[in-house]
């Protein structure tokens, strides 16, 4: 017998049975670009690997570890995508949607790849939603995209025990003198950082704050923060955006040493975290990149977008809500030959009122038929016998309190529409 081929490492098939989750989720995010008028935009995943150098930055960890590059076979360098800012942005200047001017409101979903090690929420293709405001620099902006990511991850999907922590990473002009400070401070503590922070102190100080290691917090805590060192400009931004969340009663913490793992990012910027995952606790993150569209060889085009981690947010909310968009199934039960035909009609009428409803061809004895509705977790039986077919009244039945009620043919639909409003609240 030949090998089983196996899914390859860090992937993962997403079946049916969890699928329900991923599609409510799904669902709830377009309801809620919607709501903010955004639209949707697909990127290809593959893209020239000089995308993602000049944008994340060469010296991220995405960059110099994480990519899926490969050589083509006309020799040309092409990456799996890491993230979609920067296919965004890309389209957004090879399209010049700049020239219809105004603001461009755009969300996308899909896969991202990054060779990472595999663990309880971090895969090697995961799923990321987001959204990309390009054209407008004002607080406001930031502030309602915000607003639109807390409408969706707590007021929709109900995350438990979220955090927003927001932070200002300054600008190419009031950045520098506090990267000098860094670095200079660093000097003092660096042998007793980790190896790659001892890199990072010269080749990227500002790495170094977001670094994992346990060992290195207590000596990060002690370096010096941006936010000391912001220029009016920033600071004016930074102090408009907490204004912003506070009118609209968003609640955040301000998180000085808060950088993210991408070199795009100025002023704004934030994460997402949630008490319902263990280990891999950030669900979102994102902020302000003004220079971004410029690095790619477009046109000025200030920008501040968000990347939801799908995967798991899902989990997250699996677990706060495990019936959470499981949709009610309806089971019918015949219980001889005559009783098939008002049976398969029955099914074909609620199916068109959109109910979902199992109907089995297989003559069964009564219990047998009934185990058969419990095992595939139906919430009500429908029940049609012989009686049944000559009163005009089937018996319908709660399956998990084992109530039944005998319920006009007509009425079964809206009855069973009613009943499970009532359950499902
Ligand atoms: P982390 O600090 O957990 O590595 P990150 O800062 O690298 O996250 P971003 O690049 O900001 O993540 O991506 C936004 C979101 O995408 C993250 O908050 C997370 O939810 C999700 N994400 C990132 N990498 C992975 C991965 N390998 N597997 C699953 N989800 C991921
Ligand atoms: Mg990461």
């Amino acid at each position: 017998m030949p090998e089983i081929v196996r899914s390859v490492k860090g992937t993962r098939d997403l079946l049916p049975e969890e699928i329900r989750l991923w599609q409510k989720v799904e669902e709830e995010a377009r309801a809620a670009f919607r709501a903010y008028n955004f639209m949707e935009i697909r990127t290809p995943v593959l893209e020239h690997t000089s995308l993602f150098a000049r944008s994340v930055g060469a010296d991220t960890d995405i960059v110099s570890k994480e990519m899926f590059t490969f050589e083509d076979r006309d020799g040309e360098s092409l990456t799996l995508r890491p993230e979609a800012t920067a296919s965004v942005v890309r389209a957004y200047i090879e399209h010049r949607l700049f020239n219809e001017g105004g603001i461009h409101k755009l969300f996308y979903l899909g896969p991202m790849f990054r060779r990472e090690r595999p663990q309880k929420g971090r895969y090697r293709q995961f799923y990321q939603i987001g959204a990309e405001v390009l054209g407008s620099d004002e607080p406001e902006t930031d502030v309602d995209a915000l607003e639109m990511l807390h409408a969706l991850l707590v007021m929709r999907l109900r995350l438990r025990d979220s955090r927003l922590l927001v932070n200002s990473v300054g600008c190419p002009r009031c950045r520098p003198s506090y990267v000098s400070a860094l670095r200079h401070a660093l000097e003092n503590v660096k042998d007793r950082l980790c190896a790659d922070c001892q890199r990072r102190s010269q080749t990227n100080p500002l790495r170094v704050l977001d670094c994992k290691v346990e060992a290195d917090q207590p000596i990060i805590a002690t370096l010096p923060t941006i936010l000391d060192y912001l220029c009016v400009e920033c600071r004016e931004h930074f102090d408009a955006v907490k204004r912003g969340l506070d009118e609209r009663a968003i609640e955040y913490q301000v998180t000085p040493r808060l950088v993210r793992g991408l070199d795009y990012y100025v002023r704004t910027t934030f994460e997402i975290t949630s008490g319902a995952l263990g280990a891999q606790n950030a669900v979102a993150g994102g902020g302000r990149y003004d220079g971004l569209a410029e690095l790619l060889g477009g046109p000025q085009a200030p920008g501040f977008g968000f990347a939801i981690g799908e995967d798991r947010l899902v989990l997250a909310y699996g677990a706060v809500e495990d019936r959470a968009g499981a949709e009610d199934l309806i089971y019918i039960a015949w219980l001889e030959e005559s009783s098939l035909r008002p049976a398969a009609e029955l099914a074909r009428e609620l199916r068109q009122e959109n109910l979902r409803v199992e109907l089995l061809f297989h003559p069964m004895k009564f219990k047998k038929s009934l185990a058969a509705a419990s095992k595939m977790t139906a919430t009500f039986s429908v029940i049609i016998g012989p009686n049944e077919a000559s009163t005009g009244r089937f018996a319908v039945k709660n399956m998990s309190t084992g109530e039944q009620e005998p319920v006009e043919r007509a009425r079964i639909a809206d009855y069973l529409r009613a009943k499970l409003k009532e359950l499902n609240h």
